[in-house]
């Protein structure tokens, strides 16, 4: 079997929230098999929400969960680093209601769980394997799934801006490739977009360090991490907000012009359409979201 993991040992960091401008500590902790991952607040007495598409609600530009008084914004980049890295059940505790921004990117989240280390479970991993294609369309923006031996991701953006037009890129994931081709990609913004978000009151924490922003003749930043990131960060924003289906994926996912709203929404259409897909166990160790297709795979 495919073991569930959990963290080795606890571990925390510190940062800003994107949104809030609030500080904030984080801190991972192990939890058990099959309780998946839970945002706990430290702040409000220690009061949870499961990272689950069921609970999703909050602001616009960043996926949040909300269950009762509790609330947690910016979720999406720690999501993808621990759905990518084979973290299955963890405890996320914050003392503030925004998951810190860290540089805009989930690799700062990738060395805090290499520094927590992995620690195997005794039971079983499922992936939710699709065996029908599903979709879910929204004006020009459009997210689908099909079945497929891997997780792989194909992602394309379109903008009407002389910096950024059209980026397209597919990755079939694996933790190395996560870890080396996505997890580096920053959060962008343009800049006329920046004062629009102030004046609503977010953005709050944005800066240079922690987002790439997009001028009208070139980047403020002093440079990019990949010629492509953009496109490489829609791929990580899809990745943490699909892992609110609570389970890794076997499939072929593609998104077009999506955002955290579409990506959320189709989650949990892929939840409840409970006849379009079967989980499995893996056999092979150590290949969350990438079964060779020669492995033998059982249906529970
Ligand atoms: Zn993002």
């Amino acid at each position: 079997m495919n073991p569930q993991r959990t963290i080795r040992r606890s571990i925390s960091c510190a940062g800003i929230g994107l949104h809030s401008g609030n500080k904030v500590t984080l801190s991972l902790k192990p939890a058990a098999a099959d309780s998946g991952v839970r945002f706990r607040r430290a702040d409000l007495g220690g009061l949870e929400v499961a990272a689950a598409a069921e609970h999703v609600g909050g602001i616009n530009y960043a996926t949040g969960l909300t269950r009762d008084a509790v609330r947690v914004d910016t979720i999406e980049h720690l999501m993808a680093a621990l759905v990518s890295l084979g973290i299955d059940n963890v405890v996320v505790e914050l003392n503030s209601p925004e998951v810190p921004i860290m540089d805009g990117s989930a690799a700062p989240f990738i060395y805090l769980i290499q520094e927590a280390g992995v620690k195997p479970l005794s039971t079983a991993r499922k992936y939710l394997k699709v065996m029908r294609p599903m979709s879910l369309t929204r004006g020009d923006k459009r997210i689908a799934i099909y079945p497929s031996d891997h997780f792989k991701v194909t992602y394309s953006i379109a903008y009407d801006h002389p910096m950024l037009r059209h980026q397209s890129r597919t990755i079939r994931l694996s933790e190395e490739s996560f870890v080396e081709e996505i997890a580096p990609a920053r959060t962008f913004t343009f800049l006329n977009e920046v004062e629009r978000l102030r004046q609503q009151g977010l953005a709050l924490g944005g800066s240079l360090e922690n987002a790439i922003v997009i001028g009208d003749t070139g980047i403020l930043n002093n440079a990019l991490r990949f010629d492509d990131e953009f496109v490489r960060h829609k791929i990580l924003d899809v990745i943490g907000d699909m892992a609110l289906i609570g389970r890794p994926l076997i499939g072929h996912l593609v998104a077009h012009r999506g955002g955290h709203a579409l990506h959320t929404a189709f989650a949990a259409q892929v939840l409840a359409q409970t006849d379009a897909w079967t989980l499995v166990e893996g056999e092979a160790a150590d290949l969350r979201g990438a079964l060779p297709s020669t492995a033998p795979v059982r249906v529970s």
